[in-house]
């Protein structure tokens, strides 16, 4: 006969737990411990979980991008030609997130893409294309070409606050020949709304008249705005979209570089309603940047400037006390980055955010975690190291709102994806995606197209001017994703699974768990890495959303 072994009361499960000196796992600060480890990437460690008491769908993804922008699920598109122009960025702005328009194309065509996002949704249009019923049905299909809408109210000026005449639509024009008057064309029976209306009841009466839009007049009969029918189903469809709150208009991000040009560029951006400009340099520590952004901050004070690329609390101090809303964190994380290898300079990504999320907080700097993020479980570590957002650009590439055709490589369908350092990229404004400044289109891709266009020049790689290029990126292609309507939500979706088991129900619980020591760690050998991916099979279809 053994002895039975005498067992703890599980009814002291507690007490006896409160008895270790810690909690399980590491906290993050032994996490980071720099005595025991190197750098550390997203996929060194992992975070433990915690209780689950509340769905998923309860949990909340709101988080800063920068002081004064909140957006609800914290995802940002890269400014890189095969990632961001008009259409990627209308849709991560409708879906929740923010696209930031690239610059290696000229001012003019980032200026026309601007100009579209804004335009894209809105609540009261408050400067509508108005023409006179002296215009013909031709000048309607052209802004029609140009523009992408024909709703066009008519007034005797043919311009804003004058008289309200009528308005022309699509099936005005359908069947009519191209020199007819519009005043021969209009539709004359209008239901308007008296100027003072507020969104609400405007929005009331669209959906009562069943018309597509709503003139909004003033007590004169005079034409002070615009209502659309579209943008009502838009706003259903789209309850998470990154709204600025005083105009209901998309918010729009786009980079610039810091040269003197880009002074002039930026003010043709913000002419066409830029709300963040991004300033962008692989190495933001930088003398020019910091001049920089005291000229922004002084020439456009209402303008959030996002700087960067920083990975230490140094670099990061220099761009917060020149005034930053935000920064940008990375160095040769990016997945089509070659800087670390070519350059020896940067840092592991995790500890980068870590390191600069950990002071920037401090001044209610909020930090974009940029490159490196390969899955849901990427961007989760990345908000839980303190990150306010994180910058994408290999894993929307390849998506049908990134710019560019599909072309067909080895039996897949894809897209092409560069580095704005490849010198591919460099060469263009050489064979980038060729914008044709019509701002509604996504941009033809493959490199097939060349535009030259004089002043695109980026300045992020400190190279472009040089007569040797030092490549820090290449140029690939990356397999058809898809469209980010089902994209985006799946990662928000993934987001709130993660945080639930983490046991947060925000960002926000997320990081002040972090900083307390209670949400904890544990760091991957590489075996652990292997044991947490798919092994053993002989084979296997990995689908990661339905
Ligand atoms: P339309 O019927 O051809 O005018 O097009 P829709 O109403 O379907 O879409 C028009 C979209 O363009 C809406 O999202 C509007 O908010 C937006 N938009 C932006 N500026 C203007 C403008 O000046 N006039 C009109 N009609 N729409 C505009
Ligand atoms: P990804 O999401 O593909 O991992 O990384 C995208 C990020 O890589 C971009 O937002 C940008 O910060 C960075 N990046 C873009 N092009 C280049 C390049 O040519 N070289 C380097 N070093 N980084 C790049």
């Amino acid at each position: 006969m053994t002895a039975s072994k005498s067992f703890l009361d599980p009814a002291t499960a507690f007490d006896v737990l409160s008895s270790y000196s810690s909690n399980d796992g590491l906290s993050v600060t032994e996490l980071f411990d720099s005595s025991t480890t190197g750098g550390l990437t997203y996929n060194d460690f992992l975070v433990l979980p915690g209780k689950i008491d509340f769905d998923a769908g309860s949990v909340i993804t709101d988080s800063k991008i920068t002081r004064n922008v909140t957006l609800k699920t914290p995802f940002v598109s890269s400014p890189m030609d095969t990632v961001t122009e008009t259409n990627m960025a209308i849709h991560m702005a409708l879906l929740g997130g923010i696209g930031v328009i690239h610059h290696n194309q000229s001012p003019e065509e980032q200026a026309a893409m601007v100009r579209a996002v804004k335009r894209h949704e809105n609540g009261f249009i408050t400067d509508p294309v108005v023409l006179s019923p002296n215009h013909h049905v031709q000048d309607v299909r052209d802004i029609k070409e140009r523009l992408g809408f024909c709703g066009v109210p008519i007034t005797d000026t043919g311009k804003l606050h004058g008289k309200l005449l009528g308005i022309v639509t699509a099936r005005d024009i359908d069947f009519s020949s191209p020199t007819a008057l519009l005043s021969e064309v209009m539709t004359t029976s209008l239901v308007t709304a008296p100027s003072g209306t507020t969104l609400h009841e405007a929005n009331e009466i669209l959906r009562n008249s069943k018309k597509g839009k709503v003139p909004i007049v003033d007590t004169e009969g005079r034409l002070v705005s615009l209502l659309a029918r579209s943008d009502l189903l838009k706003a259903q469809n789209f309850p998470f979209s990154s709204k600025r709150p005083d105009s209901n208009q998309l918010y729009c991000a786009a980079a610039v570089g810091t040269r003197p040009s880009d002074r002039d560029r930026l003010a043709l951006l913000v002419e066409a309603g830029l709300d963040i400009v991004v300033i962008d340099s692989s190495q933001g520590n930088s003398v020019y940047q910091v001049e920089m952004i005291k000229w922004i901050k002084s020439t456009f004070p209402s303008l959030e400037v996002i700087a960067g690329n920083v990975v230490t609390r140094e670099q990061a101090a220099t761009l917060i006390a020149a005034g930053a809303d935000g920064l940008r964190v990375g160095m040769g994380s990016g997945s089509i980055c070659i800087t670390q290898e070519v350059m020896a300079v940067g840092r592991p990504q995790a500890t980068a955010v870590f390191s600069v999320a950990e002071f920037a907080n401090r001044f209610g700097v909020p930090v974009i975690a940029d490159g490196g993020i390969g899955n849901v479980g990427h961007i989760v570590k990345a908000l839980a190291l303190g990150a306010g957002a994180v910058m994408m650009g290999g894993l929307l590439a390849g998506t049908t709102e990134a710019p560019g055709e599909y072309f067909w490589h080895e039996g897949k369908r894809v897209k092409t994806y560069r580095g704005m350092g490849s010198i591919e990229a460099m060469q263009h404004r050489s064979s980038a995606p060729a914008t044709n400044g019509t701002a509604t289109k996504n941009s033809p891709q493959p490199p097939s197209k060349v535009t030259t266009t004089e002043n695109a020049a980026t300045s992020r790689y400190f190279s472009e001017s040089s007569q040797i290029k030092v490549a820090q990126g290449v140029s690939g292609d990356v397999p058809d994703k898809g469209s980010i309507i089902k994209f985006l939500p799946y990662l928000h979706t993934g987001l709130q699974h993660s945080f639930q088991d983490i046991g947060v129900r925000s960002v926000g619980e997320l990081q002040s768990g972090v900083l307390s020591g209670k949400v904890r760690f544990e760091k991957r050998s590489a075996q652990a890495q292997m044991e947490g991916g798919v092994h053993g099979l002989n084979s296997y279809t990995k689908r990661l959303f339905a």
